[in-house]
Formats: structure tokens, sequence, C-alpha cells
């Protein structure tokens, strides 16, 4: 598979080097020069000395080149060799009357330099065997570098290989590619390795097709995982990921399936590996997806990892400076003509220093993938329960708390020891705290779940379903829960004008409700019309923006007081 440049021109045991040059008296003065030592093929233009080295970069050992040639100037041909994967192994003198040109040529690539005329044969002689000698050195250093069943480049040399492209071509715009084959590990286990190798060479064979195409670079880095560095505009990606999975279609049992990640444009200011970072991550959206093979970097994806980064990061802080608050919805009971308020929601708020106030829509689902929402929710919980007993000692009245479980709490072990001592810190009864759990809770785990809501249930406390009408559970799963209060979700209330059919939804879950004796709490209540709706359809208790947002605790204690 590698191309060794180690392999000599045959004839005679001779190193083939290349003389490009345009006067062809220099041509024969260098040919007779070197010709006891080297076998030297001959080019009059950069165009022919491209074609000469096209034809003979296996075996040529070296390339002598004079700067000012017509048709392709020499400085192109050098920048041209320098930046060619398989020909940058080659090393170039330059041919120069400019002495002032040295600096620039060793900059654009050149290894050595003669100045003409020519003086001293032997000094060329040995410049040139020195040269040769150096690059097969490091060649033979290089070849190591080379993926063994591919041929491609490793990582190591394929980001070093990336960052000169980027030297010479310092204005062309570059995607960074990330390839990824679904479910390789599977083809591994249940083809055998041999076929897994095959697998992989197949892909690579595509790409080096792709290569000779587009002047984009290859590697395989590790395992299934493929990297491109493309010129951009040089093809469409849609176009070329569905040849690829067609490309695979030979392998029609094991179904076999390529999933790329584009950075496009990639930023060259960020080092060239966070470039490929963003463009695996890119990749990573689709992982599962098998109605997407293809994945382009959004920046704003990495803005927002860096916001959630930094949002987790001021978690502990945060907590300690008593950043999160409170706020409380109230619950209206509509049974009469007047509403009476009932109970009320706990709502946690951020104020952020440096960011103002964040919505817990942000930041309590990061807390749950992340495994922090305990920490925050105890502290909030304990908040709300202050509250509930405040209202009991100044006010003499009894307003209970609703206060939200994630799924992620219902894992906790001590969950109900820990509400159980706390309430007693306050000499709350069950009764002043209700836990509301979101319905899709209910669809995860239900074994854990379910028996974690029956403790709950067993010691006191008042659940109430979330977001009812978002999750999977079906209405007769219902009857099996133990569950107090449905709270119908937003959505489900706010289309009851538009949408017969949810009209009748929410008609039945009331019906149902009623049969089995659990209370519906409708939620997101906006309009008069919907809180019409809702009494007259059998709904006791309202919440929404109707009645009243999210109040401060001042402004909650004032409506207290009031009621
Ligand atoms: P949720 O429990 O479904 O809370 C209802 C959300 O709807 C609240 O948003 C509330 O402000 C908003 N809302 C209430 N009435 C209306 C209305 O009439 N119209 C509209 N458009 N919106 C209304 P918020 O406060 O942003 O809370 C978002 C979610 O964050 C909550 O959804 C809940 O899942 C979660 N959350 C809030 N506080 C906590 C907490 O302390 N712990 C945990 N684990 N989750 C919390
Ligand atoms: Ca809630
Ligand atoms: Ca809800």
């Amino acid at each position: 598979m590698l191309k060794s440049h180690l392999k000599f021109n045959s004839k005679d045991g001779k190193r083939l080097i290349l003389i490009v040059d345009d006067e062809k008296v220099t041509r024969d003065l260098l040919g007779k020069i070197t010709e006891n030592d080297f076998e030297a093929i001959y080019a009059k233009d950069g165009e022919e000395a491209l074609e000469k080295i096209r034809e003979n970069a296996d075996i040529l050992s070296l390339i002598l080149l004079d700067l000012k040639l017509p048709k392709m100037d020499g400085r192109e041909v050098l920048k041209t060799i320098r930046s060619h994967e398989e020909w940058m192994f080659i090393p170039v003198i330059v041919l120069t009357s400019e002495e002032k040109a040295e600096v620039e040529c060793l900059e654009l690539g050149a290894s050595d330099f003669i100045l003409k005329p020519f003086r001293m044969p032997e000094s060329i002689i040995a410049r040139i065997q020195r040269t040769i000698e150096l690059f097969e050195d490091r060649y033979i250093i290089q070849s190591t570098e080379r993926d063994e069943v591919t041929g491609l480049f490793t990582r190591d040399f394929f980001m070093k290989y990336c960052e000169q492209f980027d030297l010479y071509h310092p204005d062309l715009d570059m995607d960074a590619i990330f390839l990824d084959i679904n479910h390789f590990h599977l083809v591994n286990e249940l083809y055998g390795r041999e076929t897994g190798d095959e697998v992989l060479l197949h892909l690579a064979d595509f790409l080096k097709e792709l290569r000779e195409t587009t002047n984009c670079t290859v590697s395989r880095i590790e395992g299934d995982k493929f990297l491109m560095y493309m010129p951009h505009g040089s093809v469409d990606y849609e176009t070329v990921s569905r040849e690829i999975n067609s490309h695979f279609d030979a392998f029609q049992d094991a179904f076999i399936r390529v999933r790329a990640g584009i950075y496009m444009n990639a930023d060259k200011d960020i080092e060239i590996e966070r470039r490929f970072d963003r463009a695996a991550r890119a990749a990573n959206t689709i992982r599962g997806d098998y109605s997407r093979f293809i994945a382009f970097y959004d920046s704003s994806l990495h803005e927002k990892k860096i916001f959630e980064e930094r949002l987790l990061n001021d978690v502990d802080e945060a907590l300690k400076d008593g950043q999160f608050y409170l706020n409380y919805q109230p619950k209206y009971n509509v049974e009469n003509d007047d509403p009476v308020l009932v109970s009320a929601e706990a709502l946690v708020r951020w104020n952020h220093p440096a960011l103002g106030t964040i919505s817990p829509g942000v930041f309590i689902p990061l807390l749950e993938k992340n495994g922090l929402i305990q920490k925050l929710d105890f502290h909030i919980w304990e908040k709300a329960m202050e509250m509930a007993a405040r209202i009991r000692d100044d006010f003499g009245k009894k307003i209970p708390i609703s206060i939200n479980v994630s799924r992620m709490d219902l894992y906790i072990h001590d969950l109900i020891r820990y509400l159980k001592t706390t309430m007693k810190k306050y000499d709350l009864d069950s009764d002043y705290i209700y836990l509301e759990i979101t319905e899709s809770a209910y669809a995860e785990d239900q074994n854990q779940i379910t028996e974690t809501i029956e403790k709950l249930s067993g010691e006191g406390f008042t659940i109430e379903m979330d977001d009812f009408g978002t999750g999977y559970s079906s209405l007769n799963m219902l009857a099996d829960l133990d569950v107090d209060v449905i709270k119908l979700d937003m959505r489900f209330v706010q289309n009851i004008k538009s949408n017969e059919k949810q009209e009748k939804m929410v008609k039945l879950v009331l019906d149902i409700a009623r049969d089995l004796s659990m209370k519906v709490v409708a939620e997101g209540v906006e309009e008069k019309e919907q809180v019409e709706f809702l009494k007259a359809a059998g709904c006791d208790v309202i919440q929404g923006f109707y009645f009243s947002k999210p109040l401060s605790e001042d402004d909650f204690i004032d409506l207290v007081k009031k009621a």
C-alpha cells in the first residue's frame, strides 16, 4: 500500500531526478554534471514538470527546479508539490540567479538552493545527495505513520499535514469532516475482523477516489473513524453521502451506513484538532438516527455547550450565594362563582449575577442530565416548606404548596426520609406539601417509579401528575397509579378552542378522573373562554396567567393576606 521513495530507478541502480529548466543549455549542463550519479528526466516548463512528477512520483528522488518558468511559474510548481499528499515527500532544490529568492523558496518548502550560473559541479552533486538522504530518512519515519489497513494517513500525521496545507493555502476556505460507520463493532462481531477490514478498505477506496478529484486529504484516525480536510465547495455533501452509502450496498447483509459530520468553512484560528472535534460533535447529533447520515456543525451548538458548561460550573456558587429563589403561582378553585385561592406551585428562578434571570426551562433539564438536580431541589423544597409554615404561622391559613419533583429525584434512595425530616423541622404535615411529578416519569421505569410514588402516597403526600397529555400514559393506566390529581398540560388547554378533538379529550379525561375520584387541575389557562369551558366540563382547579402569573415571595404573601 505504501509508496516507497526508497525504490530507486532500477535501470542501473541510480536514483531518478527531474531537472526543470526552460533553457536547453542549463538542462544539458545539469544532465552532464549529474550523469554519473543519477538518472535524469527533464521538463522545460511548469506544466510539463507537473506531468513528469505525476508519471514518476513513485520513483522520483529529487527535483531540481528553476524558478522562472513559462506556462507555470516555479513558485507555483513548488507550492503544488508541497501541498500534494503524495508528492510532498519529494525534495526540491531550487535553481535561481536571484540571490534574494532564497528565503522565499525555503519558506515555500524548498530543501535547498543552487545559484546560477553553476560554479562547482562537485558541490551540486553533494547537495543533491545530502538532500535525498535527509528526505529518505525522514520518509522512513513518516511511512510508519501510515495506517496499515487502509494506507491512509494516521491521525498525528494527518493533523500535521493539514497544518502544513493551511500554511500554503492561507486564503482557502476548508471544511473539516468526520466520518463514522454506524454499528461497526457489530460488523466485526457478526462477520469477523476480516470482513471488518474489508469494510474499512471499501470506504478508504471511496475516499481515495474522492481525493483524486478534489484535492482533499484523508485519514483513518482509529477504528471506523475517518477524517477529511476538504477545500470548501469542492463537492455537494448530500450527494457524496448518498454515493458513499450506496457504495456499501454490496455489503447488503450488513447494512452499512456511514455517518458524516461536517464543519464547513472551519475557523482557522482554532487548533486543527478542535476543528475536527466540532465535525465529530455534529456527527454525534445524528447517532442512532436512521434517516439522517449527514449533519453540519452549527456554531450555535458550540455556544450552547459553552453556555451550559458555564451554568453547570456556577451551580454550587449560586446555591451558596442564594441566587436561586422561588416564585409562587396560585391555583384557584372555580367550583363556585368566586374563585378561591387553594394552593400554589413553587417555581424556581435563577438570578445569575452575570447572565441575569435564567428560566428553569433552560437549567432544570441541564441539571437533570448532569445529576445535579437533587442538590437544587432539596434547597428549593425547603424554601417552599418554609413558605407553607410561614403562611400557617403568620396568617393562620393552610395553603398547600406544590413542589416539582424531577423524575431523577425519584431515584434518590432517602427521598422520603429527606422530605419527612425537613418537614418535621417546620412542623408540617404531609398535607401542606403536594408533589408534582411529570407524566413522562411514569413511563420510564415503571416499577421503580411507581414503587416510590406508592411509598410517597403511603406517607400521605398528595401526588399530582404533571404535564398530563404530553407523555405516554394511557388513560386506563391511570387506574393503576397512586395519583390524586391530574394536571392537564397547558398544550391541551390552549388547544381547546381551535381543536374539537382536544375539547372532547379534555371532557373525557375529566369524566374518567371523576370516576376514579381524582381531581383535575388545568394549567396554562390564559383566557376567559378556557375558564368557562373547563368549569362547564367539571374541572375544579385552575392555574394560569388568566388568574395570576408566578408571583414573587412578597407579592404572594400579599395575595395570601388578602385572600
Ligand atoms: P411546569 O411544572 O409544567 O410549570 C409550568 C410552567 O408554565 C411554568 O414555567 C409557568 O411559569 C408556566 N405557566 C404558568 N401559567 C402559564 C400560562 O397561563 N401560560 C403560559 N404560557 N405559561 C404558564 P416555568 O416557571 O418556566 O417552569 C418551567 C418548568 O421548569 C416547569 O414546568 C417545571 O417542569 C420546571 N421547574 C420549575 N421549577 C422547578 C423546581 O423547583 N424543580 C424542578 N425539578 N423543576 C422545576
Ligand atoms: Ca409543575
Ligand atoms: Ca406542567
